[in-house]
């Protein structure tokens, strides 16, 4: 099979799909408490607090649409800049709910200052981030957001960190973030299946006064299960498996070094682009480090190149995404991809440009 450079789902290891495909264990003994429990301290650290995690087996929008069902009771304020934050409004709208959005060009990122005056206007009580903008490569300034969302008493902030968590640090607690959420499938370099999540106190205290929460995603249900290391219903066991194995993993790296060699990769394919005067789709200051995309330049044929990459070298990449599906192009450099890896990446595409 070709390998998989496309920003989720990308290539996963043999390792892990060896820790995977482990006998079945039931998930109400013993064995399924232990396991449940050995992701807690890695997931913990990755996303900068003393939370308990859920494990959700659903994609990540499960997760997405559950955070608009159990926190918003007033009004949420939906930060647009991308295909995904912008669905996320659409999701809300679906529900019935009552929202406003900001919304930026693809290819910028969201301000602070523009947050801090909308929120102003008041009657808000939850905002939702996509902190890494998978389709355009933007990495908006979860920092200077938080900060914003935090000033305001009674508004929570929920975060989707689906493309950049255990790629970037990102400190849950120290920033206030209610609901933290990543899907396994990008960075992780899980198949896809589960999502892995931390709720505030305060998120939690929000949810039981909340009406129509459901069970599959009702978030007291996963706070309720996970004191005893469990989640509400039957989960993806075998992807559990694979979690624990990628969470040690990223632990004998060392996160701190994960982040670093992300970054390190990231600016290889900068590099690379720069070669070729393949401009950045995202502003400098707010680009991406687990993936890049690029603008299409006139005259380049960008379907052939794709194409050609992945039949003569078996490599995959993206050809854009949403309404910039050809005039973009992506590749990700997440996961367990290291300078020699990206540099046969680098190699074959040169061969194809020539
Ligand atoms: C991939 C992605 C999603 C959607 O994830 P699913 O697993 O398809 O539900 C959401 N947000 C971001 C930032 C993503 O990159």
């Amino acid at each position: 099979m070709p390998k998989l450079f496309i920003p989720g789902p990308i290539d996963v290891s043999k390792e892990t799909f060896a820790a995977m495909s482990q006998p079945m264990i039931g998930h109400r003994g013993s064995e399924f408490e232990r396991l449940y429990a050995s992701t807690q301290p890695g997931l913990q650290e990755l996303g900068g607090t003393t939370r308990p995690f859920f494990l959700s087996t659903s994609s990540a929008w499960g997760v997405m649409e559950a955070s608009l069902r159990n926190l918003c009771v007033k009004k949420v304020l939906t930060l647009c800049c991308g295909a995904f934050s912008d669905k996320w409004f659409d999701v809300a709208k679906s529900m019935g709910l009552s929202a406003e959005k900001i919304q930026v060009e693809w290819g910028d990122a969201i301000a602070p200052a523009t947050v801090r005056a909308k929120l102003e206007e008041g009657g808000f009580d939850l905002v939702t981030l996509i902190h890494n903008e998978t389709s355009t490569g933007v990495m908006n300034d979860l920092v200077g957001l938080a900060k914003v969302v935090k000033s305001f008493p009674g508004v929570l902030f929920v975060v989707d960190a689906v493309s950049s968590f255990s790629a970037v640090p990102i400190e849950m607690d120290a920033l206030g973030i209610d609901v933290l959420l990543a899907g396994v499938q990008k960075a992780l370099a899980l198949p896809p299946g589960l999502t892995v999540f931390a709720c505030s106190e305060a998120a939690i205290e929000r949810a039981k006064g909340q009406a129509n929460r459901g069970y599959y995603f009702d978030f007291l249900e996963f706070a309720k299960n996970a004191e005893k290391h469990n989640t509400p219903s039957t989960p993806a066991i075998s992807l559990i498996f694979g979690l624990q194995h990628i969470l040690g993993v990223i632990a004998a790296e060392g996160a701190l070094n994960r982040y670093a060699r992300h970054a390190a990769n990231n600016a290889l394919i900068h590099a690379w682009g720069a070669r070729h005067g393949f401009k950045n789709f995202a502003p400098a200051g707010n680009q991406s480090v687990t993936l890049t995309c690029f603008h299409t330049p006139a005259g380049f044929d960008q379907g052939s190149f794709i194409k050609t990459l992945k039949a003569k070298h078996r490599f995959v990449i993206n050809g854009g995404y949403g309404k910039i599906k050809g005039l973009t192009f992506r590749i990700s450099n997440m996961g367990n991809e290291t300078a020699a890896t990206l540099n046969e990446l680098i190699t074959a595409m040169d061969d194809v440009l020539e």
